[in-house]
């Protein structure tokens, strides 16, 4: 059973990763920044919480991301194994992830962080049509970024499920590197 958790900055490549390993591995995705996307498109419930923060580049507060991850980690498509792409973001979705996780018999593998320049990131970001890839926009999310995600690199590290890759590469060297270093493949 694999259970991989996807860190990294805006344009770090973590959805295109995240989406490829799912579909190599048959995992289920759980990418909360396109759910939120996708829930400010259809006007949902979690749309409408979610958009004011989303469309300035601020993180949706965490009470609100909890309580949709312990109704997402109950699904039945999630007991095949899974990715979580951009969750956890902060200190205290981490640990509350954890606590949940514990309830649920579930333990992640390993956390695996795409490390990018800032440069990368600004570049990649601009190179794509989201509500929020505007430059304003990803600088901000750069920041929150740097202050409130990278804090639960040490975290994981700490656990020994830290996975640092180096991802300024194509596509699939990144995606190489990531099973060669988690050894899920070979
Ligand atoms: P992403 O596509 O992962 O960069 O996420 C896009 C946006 O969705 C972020 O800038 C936040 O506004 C919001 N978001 C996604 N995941 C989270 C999360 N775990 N906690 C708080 N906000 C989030």
């Amino acid at each position: 059973m694999v259970r991989f958790i996807m860190l990294g900055g805006p344009g770090s490549g973590k959805g295109t990763q995240a989406l490829k390993i799912s579909k190599d591995l048959n995992l289920t995705i759980i990418a909360t920044g396109d759910i939120l996307r996708q829930g400010i498109t259809q006007d949902n419930g979690l749309g409408i919480k979610a958009k004011e923060y989303v469309e300035k580049g601020e993180l949706v507060p965490d009470s609100i991301m909890i309580e949709f991850m312990k109704k997402r980690l109950l699904q039945e498509d999630v007991t095949k194994g899974w990715v979580l792409e951009g969750y956890p973001r902060t200190a205290f979705q981490a640990e509350e992830l954890d606590f949940l996780l514990e309830d649920l018999v579930q333990k992640i593998n390993y956390a695996i962080y795409l490390d990018v320049s800032e440069e990368t990131m600004i570049k990649r970001s601009l190179s794509r049509k989201n509500i929020d890839d505007k430059l304003e926009t990803i600088q901000k999310r750069i920041q929150l970024f740097k202050q409130r995600t990278t804090p639960i690199l040490e975290y994981y590290q700490g656990k020994h499920k830290l996975i640092t890759i180096a991802a300024e590469g194509t596509i699939e060297e990144v995606e190489q590197a990531i099973f060669k270093e988690t050894k899920v493949i070979n």
